[in-house]
């Protein structure tokens, strides 16, 4: 009986929690010469893995490989294979982006040409000319839209939504009071290139939870 072909079942997020923690491996093994060490942090990992990744026995199967990596072109050949499982983002075009900033006047509209959707967790962009930053989040299986300013002056700091030590700039949403014309603002530090933020986002969960406090 020929085998049922597998699904994409990793989540972008998924998938960048993958590609961190095959290097944690790796870099034990570069710096350590103790196999136990190696075999501990190759415990870790794969109870790291199996906690936040949703897989049915076969497709634990199949990212197995990585718990027993030993080096690095193999493993980077490895995670390129597992590609093939990552659910890509919604379609997004310039439809959808004027549908879900409807009330947006003057909305700059972002370069769709060279996105990946497989390689976004959140999609946004700024207006560098109004210091507007617009983000657009999947959830419960709609498209969120979310709209703030970002301060164009970076400092070093944690980012807010990959927790990652990175040049952030401060992000500010408002949310109406319960008094008509009253607004709370809430300002953030998030990385300044969006791209590298979302190479890092490993918990879609916090993500989202972070943008849900903020809007
Ligand atoms: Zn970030």
């Amino acid at each position: 009986m020929e085998k049922q072909a597998i699904q994409p079942f990793l989540t972008v997020a998924n998938y960048n929690l993958l590609g961190q923690q095959m290097n944690k491996i790796l870099q034990t093994i570069a710096t350590s010469k103790d196999t136990n060490v190696v075999q501990t942090v190759r415990g870790l990992v794969q109870k790291e893995i199996s906690e936040n990744v949703v897989m049915t026995n076969s497709e634990a199967q199949l990212i197995e490989p990585i718990y027993s990596v030993t080096e690095r072109a193999a493993g980077e050949s490895y995670l390129q294979d597992l590609k093939l499982y990552v659910i890509p983002f919604k379609p997004i075009t310039a439809s959808t982006i004027k549908s879900l900033f409807k009330k947006e006047k003057k909305l700059k509209l972002p370069n769709l040409e060279r996105l990946d959707f497989q390689q976004i967790c959140y999609f946004a962009w700024d207006d560098l000319g109004t210091h507007r930053k617009y983000v657009i989040l999947e959830q419960d299986d709609k498209l969120k839209a979310i709209k703030g300013t970002f301060a164009n002056n970076t400092v070093r700091g944690i980012c807010a939504i990959c927790n990652r030590h990175a040049d952030v700039g401060l992000f500010t949403t408002s949310i109406k009071g319960n008094v008509v014309g009253t607004y709370t603002n809430h300002s953030n530090y998030i990385c300044a290139d969006s791209d590298t933020c979302n190479q890092h986002v490993t918990d879609m969960n916090k993500t989202i939870t972070f943008f849900e406090r903020i809007t």
